[in-house]
């Protein structure tokens, strides 16, 4: 179900029925908005009789919600949802360009990426601790040691850490010592991890998964926004299909598709969308002209030297060129008011 507020509602008026919605046993979402609040109630297993809140004080209307999903859609919130990361923020109208290696290697290797991410004008600086690994023989992260690296170049690059939480475990590592979570496509329904996203501080970075539909996908972020997290980015990454010339297929259609189901920011991760770096520029460069609120691809100083993920880095010069195209493909979207 879904309360909307007058226009003119007081905080007291609000508050109200936040108590009503409570004294019920159900879970009230607030969501300010430009216009009105809107507000979201979640808990209940059957039909609730919308008439216990359609004569409180303020109420404009109440809304029997019968889609699937109750709070990422647009219903409840016609405003965009900035998502802040320290300070940057995704959703807000910028293009946000998240890069930097798969996996966290060394210091040497992390900090040549980093440099060149922060000279790019990019904000946010990938790279895995914790790897999830096809194979149990491949190279699965440095583990907690890359924190350290992690949290000195926030420092001296001025970059926000996204980082992947595999359990419940790395994720209360990932909480300590990064800025955003990243939940990859292999977990995108790992539903104890979404819920333990869901409790946490921090904004969450939520992957499609390989075989995942639009819907599945945006119910995993469902998930987490029913705990209490509202700052979500999706990523679209791929999807698997019998295509050989490329790792997965990457959907562009997803973008305009879940920009007009939900208010979350989406990015599109051309790296792992293609699977080979000669691609990821050309797909980077028609994300952004889809409509895509940013990015996310690997960069890697010496990409045939990588642990993990080489064949789709992009070198530091690629990343810088298309670093400059992707501003000035942004720059028309914008001009021309993309929906
Ligand atoms: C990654 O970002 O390095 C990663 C493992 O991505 P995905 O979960 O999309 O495969
Ligand atoms: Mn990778």
């Amino acid at each position: 179900m879904l309360i909307v507020m007058n226009a003119g509602a007081t905080e007291g008026e609000i508050a109200n029925v936040v108590r009503v919605i409570e004294s019920l046993g159900f879970r009230a979402h607030t969501m300010p908005g430009a216009t009105r609040t809107a507000i979201g109630v979640t808990g209940n297993q059957g039909v609730v009789d919308l008439s216990h809140f359609e004569n409180l004080p303020g109420v404009a209307e109440a809304i029997r919600v019968t889609k699937p999903y109750k709070l990422i859609t647009l219903d409840l919130r016609p405003d965009r949802t900035i998502v802040d990361v320290k300070g940057a923020k995704i959703g807000d109208g910028s293009l946000a360009m998240i890069a930097g290696p798969c996996a966290i290697e060394s210091r040497e290797q992390a900090f040549a990426a980093a440099e060149s991410v922060a000279k790019s004008g990019a904000k946010f600086f990938r790279g895995g601790a914790f790897k999830p690994r096809t194979s149990p023989y491949s190279f699965a992260g440095m583990g907690e040691e890359a924190f350290q690296i992690l949290s000195e170049l926030r420092d001296k690059f001025d970059l926000r850490i996204v980082s992947e939480a595999l359990d419940d475990a790395t994720m209360d590592l990932v909480e300590q010592h990064a800025d955003m979570i990243q939940i990859g496509a292999r977990n995108m329904q790992n539903f104890t991890l979404l819920k333990r996203a869901g409790r946490s501080p921090l904004p969450v970075l939520l992957k499609r998964g390989m075989a995942a539909t639009l819907e599945e996908w945006l119910l995993a972020a469902e998930y987490v926004m029913a705990e209490g997290n509202y700052q979500i980015v999706l990523c679209e990454r791929g999807v698997r299909t019998f295509a050989q010339h490329t790792r997965n297929t990457l959907d562009l259609a997803a973008i305009p598709a879940v920009r007009r189901i939900s208010h979350l920011p989406v990015i599109v991760d051309a790296a792992h969308g293609t699977g080979r770096a000669y691609m990821v520029t050309p797909l980077a460069r028609a994300g952004v002209a889809v409509g895509a609120d940013g990015i996310m691809v690997e960069v890697h100083a010496r990409p045939d030297e990588a642990l993990s993920d080489g064949a789709q880095a992009l070198t530091l010069e690629e990343f810088e060129q298309m670093a400059k195209e992707l501003k000035a493909i942004h720059e028309v979207v914008v001009s021309h008011g993309s929906s």
